[in-house]
């Protein structure tokens, strides 16, 4: 039987690639896109994607539709209110829109009880694997900084990305040297405070698409792991095994970890 999938989002650049990737998935349905500036048109020309279907305006409009999953690539404010939909609806959700907060992820916990939601701030597999590598490593140096790149239309910063990897390092590192620089000439010289003091450095550059770099020190030597999406085919494996696998996952799960089994 095949997933029915509804995509919020679809006709912006990381929707129209879902929409995309799941037209071409044979165990998946394309029955639902959502957008509500494009709401009315044709996908094919509005999205790129060659489906017979009209652009809806707003998640109501999924009523009745018998949506198995819809997956959000939106902005957080609209992807905030999309997701009560789905939990009211009882549609399981898979989540790729950043800017959501720790305060976000305890309102979804609750909210889904009856479908589930997966929440990814990174699809791309290989920036999974690196926070993982990262975690190894962090127990073993006494400095650490996190250097995040992206295209410069990205809207948000830090990116969700950085902050969770930040999160994880913190949580798996010892006690980290604290910062000496007591001199800012200029303010922000030392990046975003992110969680557990770990500088975070954003980087906002036309022609860059996302990028990660954890860098690691300790005496005589430094580690650097970092991950490069090319193209944001890079997200859609990830996308396409999160909503084959959201079903089996009770409430709300955050990360792709979990179905890594890393
Ligand atoms: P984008 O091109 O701006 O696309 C967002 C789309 O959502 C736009 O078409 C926008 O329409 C539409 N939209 C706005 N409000 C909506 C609503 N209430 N319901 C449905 N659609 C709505 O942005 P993008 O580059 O695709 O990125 C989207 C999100 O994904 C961002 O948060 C980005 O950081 C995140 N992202 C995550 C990953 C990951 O792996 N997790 C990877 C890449 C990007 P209008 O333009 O008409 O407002």
């Amino acid at each position: 039987m095949t997933i029915r999938v509804g995509v919020f989002g679809a006709t912006g650049r990381m929707g129209r690639m879902v929409c995309a990737a799941v037209v071409g998935d044979p165990e998946l349905e394309l029955v639902a896109a959502v957008d509500p500036q494009h709401g009315g048109l044709d996908l094919r020309p509005a999205g790129g994607v060659d489906v017979d279907l009209h652009v809806l305006p707003a998640p109501e409009a999924l009523d009745g539709l018998a949506v198995d999953v819809a997956v959000d690539f939106t902005a957080a404010a609209a992807a905030r209110d999309n997701l009560r939909w789905c939990a009211a609806a009882g549609v399981h959700a898979v989540v790729g829109t950043t800017g959501l907060t720790d305060d976000d992820l305890d309102e979804l916990r609750s909210l889904f009880t009856t479908s589930n939601c997966l929440v990814a701030p990174n699809f791309a597999i290989g920036a999974v694997v690196m926070m993982r590598l990262a975690e190894l490593a962090a127990p073993w140096f006494s400095t650490v900084e996190v250097i995040e790149l992206h295209h410069d239309a990205k809207i948000d910063a830090p990116s969700g990305t950085s902050l969770l990897l930040a999160q994880r390092v913190a949580a798996a590192a010892g006690e980290l040297e604290s910062d000496a620089t007591s001199i800012r000439v200029l303010e922000g010289a030392r990046g975003a405070e992110g969680p557990g003091g770990i500088p975070i450095h954003s980087l906002r550059m036309r022609g860059m698409v996302a990028h990660h770099e954890v860098l690691f020190g300790t005496t005589g030597q430094s580690l650097t792991i970092r991950h490069d999406s090319y193209d944001r085919s890079s997200f859609m494996p990830g996308v396409l095994l999160a909503v084959k696998a959201v079903a089996d996952r009770p409430g709300l799960t955050v990360g792709l970890d979990a179905l890594l089994d890393l």
